[in-house]
């Protein structure tokens, strides 16, 4: 990756030592913005999973290191610790482009005379004859323009923007700066220097895992403070908003809590495969798509901030390079493949993306096209096997029963487990909570919502998870 460096002009006040905002063109917004495309497991994953993201991250080692035999395929491993998401290829256009993704290539039946009609975007699926999808293939053309482009991703890069050091962006203007120095307090003018960086690939890096704990990640960055250095804090989840949820018409799961003896504290859950599917699921999600689903209040301010930014500010100005662009942000999609048949949080299932591969005898073409019909590039014939994507939407986790802890590590449930661990910790007394979650009741008393959103927002901002979305209200308590 050739790495173009750029300075961003920092506006500091030395009073107190912090930015006050950033000023830079649209590049600097667009590596900011780009964070938003990200699945959670690729944040957590560009982060080295060492930073506090609510239990994201022991989600995340939990099907790092979960037994084989608990997935449906090793495919769903990689589906869920590296999932493609669908501005991969927007985002390697960045001037600084942090998650260096390997081109977008496919896998097929290593067997050349299978006729399945498979194709999967991960190493190691297993072909419906038994044999590993380990034959790599490419697409034949990208999906947008691979042209290097001069003015910018998704934001027009001629256009000036001020960047507060909580991640507001605007655009320059007058109102725009009077109003951020009331908010933080600065007399006007007053102790203030510019101030230039430079950006580098470990600059942004550590940008990302600042704005996952810190209000004020500009100044954790390029001021660094010497007494918070790398102590990292997670946030405290300062959003009280309550999300209208959705009246969800899907059969509820059912999850059982076991509470210690004065049925305070949880001591951990056991579910099914499709509670657990559902938990995964989220490491799936570009963090725009969890932004869109809180309404731009995930708990997490500097993402929420970068969010929101695009809904107050900049789409009414027209920053965007176009619509579509400005949606790979603020609308984001799963990828078909990745989208569970039963969701709960009410993800449209668009049509299954169909490819194609030449299928003419002893042509070694490894081109697969998303068109049909269209001439291969080795034998000049058209000839197209049609392919389907090997998906997840049965699910990731094999049928089962799991036990998932309050931070959400996640394990299959065994007997020995139960005693060893739990029983033993709680003093012999345990209660046992039936919740179900998705059931229409609860959709409209929003305060005990034990909806998916409910448990989408504790997974991003709290280590005690099923205490925060599932816990509140007077459930039935049966005795064990
Ligand atoms: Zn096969
Ligand atoms: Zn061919």
């Amino acid at each position: 990756m050739a790495e173009e460096l750029f300075t961003v002009r920092l506006m500091v006040d030395r009073s107190c030592n912090r930015v006050v905002f950033a000023e830079s063109d649209g590049r600097f917004v667009d590596i900011l913005m780009s964070f938003l495309t990200y699945p959670l497991a690729t944040i957590l994953r560009l982060t080295g999973n060492q930073v506090p993201f609510g239990s994201m991250n022991k989600l995340y080692e939990s099907v790092a290191s979960v037994d084989s035999r608990c997935l449906c395929s090793e495919a769903c491993r990689s589906m869920l610790l590296d999932p493609i998401y669908l501005a991969a290829e927007e985002c390697s256009r960045l001037p600084i482009n942090i998650d260096e993704k390997h081109d977008l290539c496919c896998y097929i039946c290593s067997d050349p005379d299978c006729d399945a009609e498979y194709l999967s975007f991960y190493a190691n699926a297993q072909c419906s004859c038994g044999s590993s999808m380990a034959k790599k293939v490419r697409f034949s053309q990208s999906r947008g323009s691979t042209v290097k482009s001069e003015a910018g991703v998704f934001v027009v890069s001629s256009l000036g923007f001020m960047i507060s050091d909580d991640l507001v962006v605007s655009q320059h203007s007058l109102v725009e700066i009077c109003s951020l120095f009331a908010r933080l307090g600065i007399e006007q003018g007053r102790n203030l220097e510019a101030m230039d960086v430079n950006l580098t690939a470990d600059v942004i890096t550590e940008l990302l895992k600042r704005i996952l704990v810190s209000d004020s990640p500009l100044t954790d960055v390029f001021l660094g403070e010497p007494k918070e250095k790398g102590k990292l804090m997670p946030l405290k989840n300062h959003s009280t908003h309550q999300i209208q949820a959705r009246t969800s018409r899907t059969k509820p799961f059912s999850v059982k809590l076991m509470l210690n003896e004065n049925g305070k504290k949880l001591v951990f859950a056991e579910a099914d495969d499709e509670f657990v599917n559902l938990l995964v699921s989220y490491l799936t999600y570009p963090m725009g798509l969890v932004e869109k689903k809180l309404e731009g209040r995930s708990g997490i301010r500097c993402f929420d901030n970068l969010y929101r930014s695009i809904i107050e500010s900049l789409a009414s100005a027209d920053c965007f390079k176009g619509v579509d662009l400005m949606n790979l942000l603020l609308n984001p999609e799963l990828p078909r493949h990745l989208i569970l048949e039963k969701n709960l949080l009410g993800f449209s299932l668009q049509r299954k993306e169909k490819f194609y591969i030449c299928r003419t005898y002893d042509c070694d073409s490894d081109q697969v096209s998303t068109i049909g019909n269209a001439k291969c590039k080795g034998c000049k014939q058209i000839s197209n096997r049609r392919l389907w994507a090997v998906n997840g939407s049965d699910g990731f986790m094999a049928q089962g029963r799991y036990m998932v802890r309050d931070d959400l590590v996640v394990k299959p449930l065994s007997s020995v487990m139960i005693v060893r661990d739990f029983l033993r910790q709680a003093h012999g007394g345990v209660q046992v909570m039936s919740v179900e979650i998705g059931q229409e009741e609860f959709a409209i008393n929003v305060a005990r919502s034990f909806q998916a959103l409910a448990l989408l927002r504790a997974s991003v901002t709290s280590t005690q998870v099923l205490t925060d979305a599932l816990m509140v209200g007077d459930n039935e308590i049966k005795s064990l």
